[in-house]
């Protein structure tokens, strides 16, 4: 994907000029609409790549359009402004992802330049610096390589797993981390090459580290684009017993939001790596829009609570209500809790307190290639 089209509505025409200053002064073509109106014409037209857009239109709100881009099947990536508190911005920005857009960035009014120019830099890296071959031959040379984070029983205080996350090592260049490509291999078609690849690594990860430590489980995450592949079990159970690997210390990652779109395949996928012994988690969870039945119906193991919950659970009176919530809401449905994003022994000392099982963050350890995590595994104080 190449970003150089960028659409900008505002009801405020000061505003728009403004920000376009700040969009062709990055190199990006603009053009500036102030009505909802003449947006859709434009928009069709055009065919921006980054729409930035105020969520307030004057008479209307940004809430509409939103929903008609959806209904588009728009692709470009989506920065929204608004002068409303953070709050009302992040509802709105997941309302956006709950109907499939691409919802890159939100910043309140007054807009940061220097934040949308980093934004806008960003993106044009992340289009730049890579092809579709350069992906397939950087599993062929074992660039792609994966970093692990310890997550802790809150009980007991033992590591119980890792999670893997994967990076791409482009020797000449810095470590790529994956929101700067795993949206282009999504975008490409390359999702389930990708996921194979890594999938491999991280059973010869875990089988080096459980000799150092038996027991340990390795969490990894997938794509919802690998959940309409029926054969995605089969292979994976194959991999497993080339490696002699116990699907029960496996644990699959997969999104709120990948897993709510509830097609008749994903379910059955997923089903069907339940039923070959895996463990099943949904990801960031509290950030899509799960109903309950569906919730009950999932054959998962575990919750997985989004870091965003977590990160100000010690100030933010809003988050300790909604992670308490989504704490009993897993064990009344049977499944192990974990939360992500625990920079802070008080933050730890929260989740204690609300019964939560299993913490990774920061405050024990970052992501750590192999060698560093067996030896920060080693000196881990029980
Ligand atoms: P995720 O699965 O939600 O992973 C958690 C992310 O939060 C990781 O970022 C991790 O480094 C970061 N994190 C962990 N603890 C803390 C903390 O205490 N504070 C803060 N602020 N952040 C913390 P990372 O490694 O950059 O991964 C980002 C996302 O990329 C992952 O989010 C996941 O969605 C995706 N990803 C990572 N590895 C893979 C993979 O192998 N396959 C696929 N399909 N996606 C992957
Ligand atoms: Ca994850
Ligand atoms: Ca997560």
């Amino acid at each position: 994907m190449n970003y150089r089209k960028v659409l900008i509505i505002d009801d405020d025409v000061s505003i728009c000029e403004l920000l376009r200053d700040v969009t062709e002064s990055s190199g990006y073509e603009t053009r500036i609409t102030t009505a909802e109106s003449d947006f859709k014409i434009v928009f069709n037209n055009f065919k921006p790549d980054i729409l930035i857009m105020d969520l307030n239109l004057g008479k209307t709100d940004g809430i509409g359009l939103l929903k008609y881009l959806s209904y588009l099947k728009a692709t470009c990536k989506i920065i929204l402004i608004s002068g409303y508190e953070e709050r009302v911005l992040s509802i709105a920005n997941q309302l956006g992802v709950s109907h499939g857009l691409d919802m890159y960035a939100f910043l309140q009014k007054p807009v940061s330049i220097a934040t949308l120019k980093n934004i806008l830099e960003t993106l044009q890296l992340s289009a730049e610096t890579f092809k579709t071959d350069d992906v397939i031959i950087a599993i062929d040379k074992d660039e792609m390589l994966l970093h692990f984070q310890p997550k802790i029983s809150i009980k007991n205080n033992q590591i119980i797993g890792i999670e893997s996350l994967v990076r791409w090592d482009r020797k000449d260049k810095s470590l790529i981390m994956p929101d700067d490509f795993i949206p282009f291999v999504e975008a490409n078609n390359l999702t389930k090459m990708v996921t194979m690849a890594i999938i491999e690594i991280a059973f010869k990860a875990i089988l080096e580290i459980q000799k150092q430590s038996s027991g340990i489980e390795i969490s990894i995450n997938l794509s919802g684009k690998d959940l309409d592949d029926l054969e995605l079990p089969d292979k994976i159970q194959d991999l497993a017993c080339k490696y002699n690997i116990n699907p029960e210390k496996i644990c699959f990652e997969v999104t709120e939001t990948a897993i709510m779109e509830q097609a008749e395949v994903i379910m059955e996928v997923l089903t069907r790596l339940r039923l070959k012994g895996f463990q099943l988690s949904i990801d960031d969870f509290g950030t899509g829009y799960s109903s309950l039945v569906k919730l009950r119906k999932m054959p998962i193991t575990e919750l997985k609570i989004d870091k965003s919950f977590i990160l100000n659970l010690t100030t933010n009176k809003d988050d300790r209500i909604i992670t308490k919530t989504l704490i009993d809401l897993g064990h009344n449905l049977g499944l192990k809790v974990t939360a992500e994003g625990v920079e802070s022994k008080e933050i730890l000392e929260q989740l204690t307190d609300y019964n939560c099982d299993i913490a990774q963050g920061y405050y024990f350890s970052k992501p750590l290639a192999m060698n560093d995590v067996k030896q920060w595994m080693s000196t881990f104080k029980n």
